[in-house]
C-alpha cells in the first residue's frame, strides 16, 4: 500500500504515520525526520537545512528530490510506504509523479489530514519529542515539560526549535500558500481522501485504518 499524509505541521501526520506504519509493517518515510538526521549528524545536507528549517521556510526541491528518490526506489519500499512531508511543493509534486511512473506506480492514496490553524499552534506549541526514539507528546496532556526525561527510552525531551509559536505561524503560511494548492493536483486524479485530524490519537486511527482498507 502506497499512502500519501497531506495536511498542515502539527495536524498529527507523524504520530498517525508511526502507528499505521507499525501495523501495515510498510516504511515510514518522513522527509522532516531524515533532514532532522541530517541536521544531527552534521551531514552536508543538515547544514544548508538547519537554518530554512530553523526558519520555518522550505528546503529547496532539488535537495529534497534526492532524498526521497533514493528511499521510494529503495527494497525496503517494494511493499508499499507511508510518505509523509513530500510533496510540499508543485515542483515536488510533478518530480514524484515522474518517479512513480518510472517505478511503474500507479496505486496510492492521498490522505488529506484537516484540522484548523489555531489547534495547530495550540498542539506544535505544547509538543516535545525525544530526540533518542522520536516519540512525540503533549506537554500539557502528557503532564511533561522540555529537559525531563522521555517515558519510554529516558532520553531527554525537547521542544523543537520550529515548534516556537511565530516560526508555527510562518510555516502554517507556507503551507496556505504553496503545499496546501498541491491538493487540487491531486484531486484531478481522484485519490484524495479527507480525514478529520481533530481528537483523540486512537479515534484518528480508528479512522485511518477505515479509509486505508483494502477492499476484501
Ligand atoms: P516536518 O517535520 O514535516 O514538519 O518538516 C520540518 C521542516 O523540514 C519543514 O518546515 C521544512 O523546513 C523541512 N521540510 C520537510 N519536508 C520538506 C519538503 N518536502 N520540502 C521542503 N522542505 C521540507
Amino acid at each position: 500500500m502506497r499512502l500519501l499524509f497531506f495536511g498542515p505541521p502539527g495536524v498529527g501526520k507523524g504520530t498517525q504515520a508511526k502507528l499505521l506504519s507499525g501495523i501495515l509493517g510498510i516504511p515510514h518515510i518522513s522527509t522532516g525526520d531524515m533532514l532532522r538526521n541530517a541536521v544531527a549528524k552534521g551531514t552536508e545536507l543538515g547544514r544548508k537545512a538547519k537554518s530554512i528549517m530553523d526558519s520555518g521556510g522550505l528546503v529547496r526541491d532539488d535537495l529534497m528530490v534526492g532524498i526521497v528518490r533514493d528511499e521510494i526506489s529503495g527494497a525496503g519500499a517494494r511493499d508499499g510506504f507511508i510518505l509523509d512531508g513530500f510533496p510540499r511543493t508543485l515542483a515536488q509534486a510533478k518530480t514524484l509523479t515522474a518517479l512513480f511512473d518510472d517505478l511503474g506506480i500507479d496505486d496510492f492514496k492521498v490522505i488529506n489530514f484537516v484540522v484548523d490553524d489555531e489547534e495547530v499552534v495550540r498542539r506544535l506549541s505544547s509538543r516535545l519529542v525525544c530526540p533518542q526514539d522520536g516519540a512525540i507528546f503533549n506537554g500539557l496532556m502528557d503532564g511533561l515539560s522540555a529537559g525531563q526525561r522521555c517515558p519510554r527510552c529516558g532520553g531527554t525531551l525537547m521542544q523543537r526549535e520550529d515548534d516556537r509559536e511565530e516560526t508555527v505561524r510562518k510555516r502554517l503560511h507556507v503551507y496556505h500558500n504553496t503545499t496546501k494548492p498541491l491538493i487540487e493536483y491531486y484531486q484531478d486524479a481522484g485519490v484524495v481522501v479527507r480525514l478529520n485530524g481533530v481528537g483523540r490519537i486512537e479515534d484518528v486511527l480508528v479512522e485511518l485504518k477505515q479509509l486505508v482498507k483494502e477492499p476484501e
